[in-house]
């Protein structure tokens, strides 16, 4: 067996405020490449007090981009990269400021400037050829883990599937949660419970160990204190924990894997186009006999937050749409492998994931 050895990022700044030393941060690479830098900002900021906090300088890029409805794909990659090499060529870096799919269009970004041909040639592990510009993450919304891990995930033609190597980290992180204030409630619930999600499936499965389960278990302990703890709630302090217990979540996942919410949740974003975090509670709320304490705790959570999931979405889905997802989820050996065990094509078939679907 070999054992995962993985690159961290590189720097990691956390506390209230700590976005106002992004310029400071990024001074000393200003003079790299085209002594230029690519600001690629979810464009809920457009017009908003944090435009004017950017630390923008003369020749400096400016994009705002629209991260709805759809999760970031291989094309829209490709078609960023070139206009940016066209404008200006290389940058001496690129900050992402946004949710996990600004923080995913970042990382595959900043890969695809020095890597040549389309993004949907590096879909998979270890395919990019070269390292990418320096690229900073500036997470606004807490949950994915996008800020730490080692994918950019983009959907392309054939796969919903990741840019994954040492490259794809940041350089830089700026862990502000004063920027996730905004968020409004439904999403801070969804793209929480994507954290949640995660320690638990990196907890119930063959790969967990003592590693993951530290990075795990402590952020188990802040989405209960969050979502279920006497102060619940979103609260400067609990918005402090919600930052602290996404990147904990991803840095379990580095070293466990996700498991069969996650696969499903995969189908869902490939068929339909459903945002990953919401495709996962949508899952996940069905997957007791798999997870019976993690699915018990999510209930009491959307409960207390007055969340109602919609049921019985699988009735307006045709036969092929479902087969089609089932595809998708079966072809993430790793998920099942993980969640299931090493005999794990014994016991799960595409017919029996196809019904795990129609649970929905
Ligand atoms: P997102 O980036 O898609 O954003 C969700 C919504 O929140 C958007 O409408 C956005 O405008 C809004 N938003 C973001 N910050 C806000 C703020 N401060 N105030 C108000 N609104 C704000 O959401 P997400 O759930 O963080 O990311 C989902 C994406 O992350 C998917 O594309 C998924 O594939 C990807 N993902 C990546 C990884 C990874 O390891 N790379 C892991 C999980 C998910
Ligand atoms: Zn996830």
């Amino acid at each position: 067996m070999t054992h995962k050895n993985f690159k961290s990022i590189e720097k990691t700044v956390f506390g209230r405020g700590s976005f106002n030393q992004l310029d400071e941060i990024l001074e000393p690479k200003r003079t790299l490449n085209n002594a230029y830098m690519v600001f690629i900002v979810d464009h809920y900021f457009k017009g908003k007090e944090l435009e004017s906090r950017l630390p923008v300088h003369e020749g400096d890029l400016v994009y705002f981009i629209d991260v709805d409805p759809y999760e970031p794909t291989t094309e829209q990659i490709d078609a960023l990269r070139d206009e940016i090499l066209a404008k200006k060529g290389l940058p001496s870096g690129l900050i992402g400021i946004g949710g996990g799919s600004i923080m995913d269009i970042a990382k595959a970004t900043a890969l695809m400037l020095t890597n040549d041909g389309s993004s949907t040639l590096y879909q998979g592990l270890n395919l990019i050829k070269k390292p990418g510009v320096y690229h900073v993450g500036v997470p606004t919304i807490s949950g994915t883990g996008a800020e730490c891990s080692m994918t950019a995930v983009l959907t392309g033609p054939e796969k919903k599937l990741g840019l994954k190597c040492e490259w794809t980290i940041f350089d830089q992180v700026i862990l502000d949660s004063e920027l996730t204030a905004s968020v409004p409630v439904d999403k801070w619930f969804y793209t929480g419970m994507d954290t949640f999600i995660h320690c638990i499936e990196s907890r119930d499965g063959i790969l967990n160990n003592a590693y993951s389960m530290a990075y795990g278990e402590q952020s188990l302990k802040l989405c209960r204190d969050i979502y279920l703890g006497e102060n619940a709630g979103q609260s400067p302090e609990n918005d402090d924990k919600l930052m602290v217990a996404s990147l904990m979540g991803g840095l379990s996942l580095t070293y466990s894997e996700v498991g069969i919410c996650h696969a499903l949740s995969y189908g869902l974003s490939k068929i339909f186009g459903e945002k990953h975090c919401y495709a996962n509670c949508l899952a996940f709320q069905h997957l007791a006999d798999f997870y019976p304490e993690g699915v018990a705790e999510f209930k009491t959570m959307l409960d207390k937050h007055g969340i109602v999931l919609p049921k019985g979405l699988s009735k307006n889905w045709t036969d092929a749409e479902i087969t089609a997802m089932a595809h998708v989820a079966y072809n993430l050996h790793h998920m099942w492998n993980h969640a299931i065990g090493t005999d794990w094509k014994e016991k799960i078939s595409i017919e029996f994931i196809e019904g795990l679907f129609r649970r929905l």
